[in-house]
């Protein structure tokens, strides 16, 4: 009867709109085939990147590092490093002690208000000589000139050690100024203005490559740095026959891929989503930085907002009411996405989530919605970063001509860390897209600053060497 009939057209009108979410969640997913195309232009990408007469367009840079030896083990002395570019500035004091391959830290965590980040370059390095003075006092080291190591997590063109001309910043920094400035004379110049203390600036260093070091400080196998924080980048050991921009035929040097700009020149454009679009779109570099866009901590929470609002604008989530909270940019943190996707919560907990981030008018099934949502952006995340390590480890192997490759992967950044399931399915899709080499994960513990000082240590090792 007319009951029966009415239950019908319910269960009719549910099935469509299940149908319609996971016809949008499709765009959001990938196939083998798929990621598989995505390591081959990434492969594609990364020998443009190398090549001087490709350099100029690629979108990896592929920067060398001027980085060749890793610590033997008989470094020591007292290293300062600053760590400048992921969720917090740090300035460290490391204590490297010769034979044991055992070093001492001290650190001080900064914060950078936004509006420095975003003032001028001149209020910004103010800002970290200030922190650097303020650490010596707290460490009783006032007038003490250390060898320093710079971790600088942005893409810098090097050609030398202690010399990183910044390209363009990432992130959301953006200081003026900088750019196309060598961020060790603007340091040496915030120094100079301070008139406090002098420093010896031995090393800029990309994040990725102070994890590389770190790591293999304990593991000589690790030489693969990663980054899946705030941003997402990679450096490893090429051939210097192959860095071209380098110059040089022996030995290898660690190159920083700067693989967060995969993607600007459309090599992504086909597995983009409107989702990815609209957080380009609204982000302070837009068209920039694509890959680490569908990757990283600073824009999953933000893909995942934009799916949920364009749920409910649909009417399939939150009972189509569009509250202000939602409306929000920047409300999804990493660290709610973790805990939203952990599997030790209940649904209840989940929702408790939610209404803690205001989206209060969520029901039962509104939270299994989310948290779907939340785990389809991360897989892909995941997944592309797989795909993005399985070129470099091919490049490796065929670089080396072997038929099966061992090798270990320093890795750090929150979202790496902190998250129940980036690591488990970026490290199937690596398996799938390059089953002949099997890699070994390590996780760094402060692997960005404490690498910085043992490429500063190196550095100072190589030279007492030559001196002698
Ligand atoms: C930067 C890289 C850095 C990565 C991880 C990216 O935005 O361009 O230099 O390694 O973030 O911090
Ligand atoms: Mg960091």
């Amino acid at each position: 009867g007319k009951g029966a009939a009415m239950v019908t057209a319910v269960a009719y009108r549910l099935a469509a709109q299940h149908a319609e979410r996971q016809r949008i969640l499709d765009t959001l997913r990938f196939s083998h085939e798929q990621l598989l195309e995505v390591k081959e232009r990434m492969s594609v990408e990364m020998l443009r990147g190398l090549s001087k007469q490709t350099h100029e367009e690629a979108s990896i840079k592929m920067l060398p590092t001027y980085v060749r030896s890793t610590p033997d083990g008989s470094e020591h002395g007292d290293f300062l490093a600053l760590d400048l570019g992921g969720s917090n500035f740090r300035v460290l004091l490391v204590q490297v002690q010769g034979g044991k391959r055992h070093v001492n830290m001290h650190h001080k965590i900064y914060c950078i208000p936004q509006e420095i980040m975003q003032g001028t370059g001149e209020e910004l390095f103010d800002h970290i000589v200030y922190c650097i003075a303020d650490f010596l006092e707290y460490m009783g080291m006032r007038g003490a000139s250390l060898p320093l190591g710079f971790t600088f997590s942005f893409p810098c063109h090097q050609t030398k050690l202690n010399q990183g001309i910044l390209l363009n910043w990432t992130k959301g920094f953006k200081a003026s100024g900088c750019e196309g400035q060598d961020v060790i004379m603007l340091l040496k110049d915030a120094v100079c203005r301070r008139k406090e203390f002098e420093l010896n600036f031995v090393a800029v260093v990309n994040d990725t490559v102070g994890t590389m070091m770190t790591c293999a400080y304990e593991d000589p196998r690790c030489e693969v740095g990663l980054i899946v924080g705030t941003g997402t980048n990679a450096c490893y050991m090429e051939e210097v026959q192959n860095v071209e921009l380098a110059g040089g035929d022996d030995g290898r040097m660690c190159v920083n891929m700067e693989w967060g700009a995969f993607g600007d020149n459309g090599e992504l454009d086909d597995f983009c989503t409107r989702f990815d679009h609209t957080v380009d779109d609204y982000s302070s570099n837009p068209g920039k930085q694509r890959y680490e866009k569908m990757i990283s901590g600073m824009y999953l929470g933000e893909i995942v907002r934009n799916v949920l609002m364009h749920f409910t604008a649909k009417g399939l989530l939150f009972r189509g009411k569009l509250s202000e909270r939602l409306n929000t940019r920047g409300i999804f943190e990493t660290k709610f996405l973790s805990q939203i996707e952990s599997d030790r919560l209940a649904m209840r907990q989940v929702r408790s989530i939610l209404q803690h981030l205001g989206l209060t008018s969520s029901t039962c099934d509104d939270s299994l919605l989310v948290k779907e949502v939340c785990s389809v952006v991360s897989r892909r995340a995941a997944q592309l970063c797989g795909a993005g390590l399985a070129a470099v480890v091919e490049k490796i192997r065929e670089n080396r001509n072997l038929q099966q490759l061992y090798i270990t992967v320093g890795v750090d950044g929150t979202l790496y860390k902190t998250h129940p399931h980036f690591s488990r399915i970026m490290q199937e899709t690596l398996r799938d897209l390059a089953p002949q080499c099997h890699v070994t994960f390590h996780k760094s513990e402060d692997g960005s600053g404490k690498g910085a000082a043992l490429i500063t240590a190196v550095a100072c090792r190589v030279k007492k060497e030559e001196q002698h």
